[in-house]
């Protein structure tokens, strides 16, 4: 099996932001990293399921709801992946994301937790979200990353193989 291509990325330095992990077949998938991996704790399970009801209500009412595919969490729950079609920046999606965390705060229930509605309708937890919500968005506005730092091997050659 090949090693997939977010796995070459340096995760030890990889700083909350907006990042395009992927662009194939006219999808452009951007990780927008809420917290830094493995250096401060991950989003709870709770939270990061009500920012997922959240955002994706959001985005799919947004100005950019024709072009939205997907929005869904990390599995090491430090972040939220954005799939879009058409022609969207780091830029782009920083403004989109800061308009959608700004609605979050202002939010008083998670939408669609009803059991009909969601496969774990109790795991959700809006104070803990708004909080994360809250810091990212101080993050996006004061100390904005969207630059991987790339995944630099030694080979015993001497050459440097770098991915991302
Ligand atoms: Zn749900």
């Amino acid at each position: 099996m090949e090693v997939i291509q977010s796995f070459t990325i340096d995760h030890t330095h990889l700083k909350p932001g907006i990042y395009v992990s992927r662009v194939d077949k006219g999808f452009t998938t951007f990780d927008l990293r809420i917290t830094e991996p493995n250096k401060e704790p991950a989003v709870a399970p709770a939270a990061i399921h009500s920012i997922e009801h959240l955002m994706a209500t959001w985005f799919r009412n947004s100005r950019a709801k024709e072009d939205v595919v997907y929005v869904g969490p990390m599995g090491c729950l430090t972040g939220m992946y954005i799939i879009m079609t058409g022609e969207y920046t780091v830029e782009d999606m920083r403004q989109l994301t800061m308009e959608c965390l700004e609605w979050i705060l202002t939010q008083d229930e998670v939408p669609a937790t009803r059991p009909e509605a969601c496969g774990n309708y109790l795991l959700h937890d809006l104070p803990m979200c708004k909080w994360e919500c809250a810091r990212y968005l101080d993050r996006l506005k004061n100390d904005f990353h969207c630059e991987y730092t790339k995944l630099q091997i030694t080979l015993e050659d001497g050459k440097v193989f770098a991915d991302a």
